[in-house]
């Protein structure tokens, strides 16, 4: 007798091939087949993705799901539940897939309403060739009949899916995108966007040809001035590079530093003198380095030993006399294509005309990414053999969206590009406009939106944005791209050219906060083993009251008749804050008696970064002119969770119960208290976290400038009274992450969350 399972499974096969046996063509056959599984096995909903390549699926047919929504969703391998199934050629049943966490919401599909799910892997050649998937609208628990049921469905879909007809179906589509396989490489993006340029090939690092020298003195010579030119001109390419804002700021200004520094030139320099060329002599001292640090699980010091290895292969260039440059290509429209490639490197060209970036051997976290990504160049990475492929001068396009790169692209998706990189600029036409209209939500609530700054170059945001202020000075910026801790003249020099670029826009400095991640090249931490959680921020400057002095001295000088906001980082208790805050106030004090012109208002206020100062916010909040929420680092604290750790940046999500329910409490207690209050970590600069904080009562963000047009247009499309109904509501769920709930909502309510 056959089992249930069978029986079952046998009576749809029966229908299926009714089906495939059919006259209608392929997409048809496939949708009818999509209603039929979904009937027999009770779902609400049921879908066949298809494995365009190794690396993706796109969805084919479904039943249930958006109509129309074929050929518009596509996954990772790895990515969702579907593309989970795909990786580990593996069924997967759940009960709710909101609550998974490899759950990936795709709005195309409107899978909104769907809760279980089951997938299963069509295999051929004991590889998956696409998924078939079911969904309910209620929570349920696949059975293992079930699945059996579904796999045994999946293994006649798959021959469908090997057929001719489908060969031939998949090619059809091909034509009708206009891309022909070959000039199509899959990669992964490293930096979304759109470009379309003539190949430039960056140059590979040269071998060192000669080992030992002969003439020891001429060597040193040699060193010495490739040494002193390689500076010089990063000074200038620096200098005449306006960057913008941001975290490629500070890798640039370290990266410059990794250049100057003096103990890595004496190490070459000994080199020579124990009879190297300069050239070997590099290379020896860049292998010392490696030999010590290559083991080493710290992120930081693993991507200070990319900077020397970059850094090491500029000076060899200088050395051999090949300093890199644009050669045989004449075009405004650039793709520059490299192995791999360090962070000033891309400063070699002139980056106005780099229309995109290919690095064969690139990661996500390669400072080159971060760079190319604050200078909108799209980029795609990790495509084997491509180096060697592209020639110089060959047209390009790069889907930094998708991961693609094109080959001397048809005119086809030529054509397609130009509208994708119009697309683009309209989109950043619509967010420089936005510069004119006020910062205000659909049903009238103003918004302040401030920025972020640390170096000169953010200074530029101030007047591009038309922000309503300055909501954080990383004061700790200057101090790092300093060759030492500069005195009162130098930093009040830097703090008054910020007061002065303001003008009446209000300013809020916050007091050195290094240690950590923020390393000053001038003063040892001493190897701490937790340095997130250890001598750091207000900790340092209360130890070493000197520094803190001269500082807020700084500050006090710098603000003269003007307001002067200044904040404390890192405070953990009240008498933490009472101790700075009397510091300011005393030299204060001082500054009156030596008869300096001082502020007309000074307001203290302290970051709210630590989870024990939450707690104590009833005895703070009276003492505080305003307080401000560092949510990288109160995350960080509070799900015990080291904020540069790339293996858990998905694992936990400040979109979640625990922690906007802390976020209102802040914001609750600062209203009652009547205490400004405003948000100045990353989540104020993410569109959709910012719309979570606005609908808990936060009416004042700060952001990089960066981010600064895209939640402005945020403000501009929301209803803080209904968001406000629904973050509120939402704060019940235990849920591991609400996000897609609030994207749901944002695309629902059609706010703007790009
Ligand atoms: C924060 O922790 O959120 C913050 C703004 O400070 P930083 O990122 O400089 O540590
Ligand atoms: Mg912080």
């Amino acid at each position: 007798m056959k089992s249930p399972a069978i029986n079952k499974a046998m009576d749809i096969l029966r229908q299926l091939r009714g089906i495939t046996e059919g006259q209608d063509n392929l997409p048809v056959k496939l949708d009818k087949i999509m209603a039929l599984i979904a009937s027999s096995m009770n779902a609400d909903a049921a879908a066949c993705y298809i494995a365009v390549d190794d690396t993706y699926l796109e969805l084919f047919a479904s039943h249930g799901f958006n109509p129309g929504a074929a050929h518009k969703v596509s996954l990772r391998f790895g990515e969702g539940l579907v593309g989970e199934v795909a990786k580990n050629n593996r069924s997967l049943a759940v009960a709710d897939a909101w609550k998974h966490p490899k759950f990936s919401y795709k709005p195309e599909l409107g899978e909104e309403e769907f809760k279980s799910f089951a997938g299963v892997p069509l295999i051929r050649w004991n590889r998956a060739i696409g998924v078939l998937v079911l969904q309910g609208r209620e929570p349920h628990e696949y059975s293992r009949m079930e699945i059996e049921i579904l796999e045994t469905v999946a293994m006649v879909l798959s021959e469908l899916v090997s057929s001719e007809e489908m060969a031939e179906y998949k090619k059809s589509l091909i034509k009708e995108r206009g891309i022909t396989e070959k000039e199509k490489h899959k990669g992964i993006s490293l930096s979304k966007g759109y470009g379309l340029g003539n190949a430039v090939i960056h140059r590979r690092r040269q071998a060192v040809s000669k080992i030992f020298a002969e003439d020891k003195e001429a060597e040193l010579h040699k060193l010495e001035k490739a040494h002193q030119q390689m500076n010089e001109d990063l000074d200038e390419k620096f200098a005449s590079t306006k960057l913008g804002i941001g975290e490629h700021v500070d890798i640039l200004d370290a990266y410059r530093m990794f250049a100057k520094d003096k103990g890595w030139y004496k190490k070459i320099a000994d080199n020579v003198q124990s009879g190297l060329t300069a050239e070997a002599a590099v290379e020896r001292a860049y292998e010392d380095m490696w030999n010590r640090l290559s083991g080493t699980t710290d992120t930081y010091l693993k991507e200070r030993l990319h900077d020397l290895r970059d850094v090491a292969d500029r000076l060899q260039s200088y050395l051999s006399g090949d300093v890199g440059s644009i050669k045989g290509v004449d075009s405004n429209d650039i793709v520059v294509v490299a192995q791999t490639m360090g962070p000033a490197d891309l400063m070699d060209y002139d980056y106005s005309k780099i229309r995109g970036l290919i690095i064969e051997d690139g990661t996500p976290t390669m400072h080159v990414a971060i760079v190319a990504k604050a200078l909108n160049i799209p980029v795609v990475a990790k495509i084997r053999g491509i180096f060697d492929e592209i020639k110089t001068g060959e047209l390009l396009g790069v889907d930094g969206t998708e991961g693609y790169v094109y080959i001397n692209p048809t005119a086809a998706v030529k054509e397609k590009f130009q509208d994708k990189i119009a697309a683009q600029e309209e989109l950043k036409r619509k967010l420089a406009e936005l510069r004119k209209l006020p910062s205000k939500t659909k049903d009238g609530v103003r918004i302040n939106l401030a920025i972020n700054v640390g170096l000169a170059f953010d200074l530029d945001y101030i007047e591009t944005t038309n922000c309503d202020g300055i909501g954080l000075y990383r004061t700790e910026i200057p101090f790092m791209t300093s060759d030492v801790m500069p005195n009162v003249e130098r930093q009040l020099s830097y703090y008054k050219e910020l007061m002065d670029r303001a003008g009446q826009k209000k300013v809020i400095f916050r007091s050195l906060d290094v240690g950590s991640d923020k390393l000053l090249p001038y003063w040892s931490f001493g190897g701490e083993e937790n340095p997130a959680i250890g001598w750091r921020s207000i900790r340092i400057t209360l130890d070493r009251r000197a520094i803190l002095r001269k500082q807020v001295r700084a500050f006090l000088r710098s603000a003269a008749g003007k307001e002067l906001n200044v904040m404390f980082p890192m405070i953990t208790n009240l008498a933490e804050f009472e101790e700075a805050k009397e510091t300011l106030m005393l030299e204060l004090e001082k500054e009156k008696r030596r008869g300096e012109p001082v502020p007309s208002k000074v307001n203290v206020g302290l970051m709210i970064e630590v989870p024990a100062v939450v707690f104590q916010l009833d005895s703070i909040l009276p003492q505080a002119d305003f307080i401000s929420v560092g949510t990288n680092d109160l995350a960080q604290f509070t799900f015990a969770c080291d904020r540069g750790n790339p293996k858990l940046t998905e694992r936990y999500d400040v979109l979640s119960s625990p922690f906007l329910t802390m976020m209102k409490e802040i914001v609750t207690k600062a209203d009652k208290y009547g205490v400004y209050c405003s948000v100045c970590g990353e989540m104020g600069g993410n569109p959709i976290e910012a719309m979570a904080l606005i609908g808990l009562g936060y009416r004042n963000l700060s952001m990089s400038g960066s981010s600064f047009g895209r939640v402005k247009s945020m403000v501009r499309s929301m209803n803080v009274a209904e968001v406000s109904d629904y973050v509120n509501n939402l704060l019940k769920s235990s849920k591991r992450t609400l996000r897609p709930q609030l994207i749901a909502y944002a695309y629902d309510h059609g706010i703007e969350i790009y």
